[in-house]
């Protein structure tokens, strides 16, 4: 018997989310983020269903090369840009536009034979301190990416944002702020919102936004789910029951013995664990849904398998359905138990999870 472990994906969510986005940000153009495989929900199978994006934002060249392999025909930006001069050939043999976030990758442009001109965003520090030129040298860079040939001449500007989740938060009007002076002489496409951005920015429209937990129906908001903002689950993780043990009062469950038997009690077995990307850290008390009614995870999530209490379920039988995130219980709730996000969760599926799509 193969293993009950499987994330199911729903196009359908996939597509409506895209299309509350485009209300959300109406006006702005849509770079569908779908880095880390497309947040762990399958490259290929969430670009197919974009066919709407406007482009696709990667983190990777190896991403771009996916994408055209498997058809894909809209603009593919690698939000890092060329990790070394050799990268500037393939992008060109796969039509990617490259971030500019440093000096080095002017050089290799500069040093570079090919006369195609290669369409580039420039990356701005506003604050966050992560990728991108200092508000102080972004005019310099420019003016030499202008200078070069092999530039295409209509060079968007981009930044991001810390702390976007937090609306109202300080740090992000300052951001917002510190770009709007850097660019304001620069004519070129702005993005600059991530997801939540999109939901509690709107001054920080631009023509492009780059929402990427949200096309999964992800809310980094503290406190909040995608349902909220009226996105909905795009993955469904879900597994079975595979024992059920009677455990007497007073005995411990599982590893490090964590968790003890408050009475006589039932224990279920459930076939999910670190192995498949479920998370260690979730710890007793993390819900799942038994049946579709809530039991809680007691004791640790060991490799292949985690136990919850079946006290308040006496009707459970082995085999029934167990669902550990998606319809009908929000991820967000699962990662705040967890100690995370919801996108780490996703992104964390291993290979031995079977994907299976369905079209709600
Ligand atoms: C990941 C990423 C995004 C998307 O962020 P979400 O919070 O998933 O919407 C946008 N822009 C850049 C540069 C990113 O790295």
């Amino acid at each position: 018997m193969s293993r009950a472990t499987c994330a199911t994906i729903h196009l359908g969510a996939l597509r409506d989310n895209f299309q509350r986005l485009r209300e959300r940000a109406a006006g702005a153009r849509i770079m569908a983020v779908v880095k880390a495989d497309g947040y762990g929900h399958g490259l290929e199978r969430v670009a197919r269903v974009l066919g709407d994006a406007d482009a696709f934002g990667v983190a990777c060249i190896a991403d771009g090369q996916r994408l055209r392999a498997a058809g894909i025909r809209q603009r593919i930006v690698v939000l890092s840009g060329i990790d070394e001069a050799a990268d500037i050939a393939e992008m060109h043999r796969l039509h990617l536009e490259s971030t500019i976030h440093h000096e080095s990758q002017i050089d290799w442009l500069a040093a570079d034979r090919d006369p195609r001109p290669l369409r580039v965003w420039l990356k701005i520090d506003s604050g966050m301190h992560r990728l991108g030129f200092p508000p102080s040298r972004v005019s310099a860079a420019r003016t030499r990416l202008l200078a070069l040939p092999n530039v295409d001449r209509d060079i968007g500007v981009m930044t991001h944002f810390a702390n976007s989740d937090v609306f109202g938060d300080a740090q992000t009007l300052q951001q917002i702020a510190c770009f709007e002076q850097v660019v304001a002489d620069m004519p070129g496409a702005r993005t600059l919102s991530n997801s939540a951005a999109v939901l509690g920015w709107p001054q920080a429209r631009g023509q492009w936004v780059r929402p990427g937990g949200l096309l999964y129906g992800i809310s980094v908001v503290a406190g909040t789910n995608g349902l909220d903002f009226g996105f909905h689950p795009v993955m469904t993780l879900s597994s079975k029951l595979v024992a059920i043990n009677r455990i007497a009062k007073g005995e411990p469950i599982g590893y490090a013995a964590t968790w003890t038997c408050p009475q006589d009690m039932d224990i279920g077995v459930v076939q999910i664990g670190y192995g498949d990307g479920y998370p260690r850290s979730a710890e007793s008390g993390t819900p799942v849904l038994l049946n579709g009614r809530r039991a809680s995870i007691v004791g640790r999530v060991s490799m292949d398998l985690i136990t919850v209490d079946l006290r308040e379920h006496g009707d459970a039988r082995v085999g029934d359905p167990v669902v550990l995130w998606g319809k009908h219980l929000p991820i967000e709730e699962i990662a705040a138990h967890a100690g995370t996000i919801g996108y780490e969760l996703t992104c964390g599926m291993t290979r031995r999870v079977r994907f299976l799509e369905d079209q709600g």
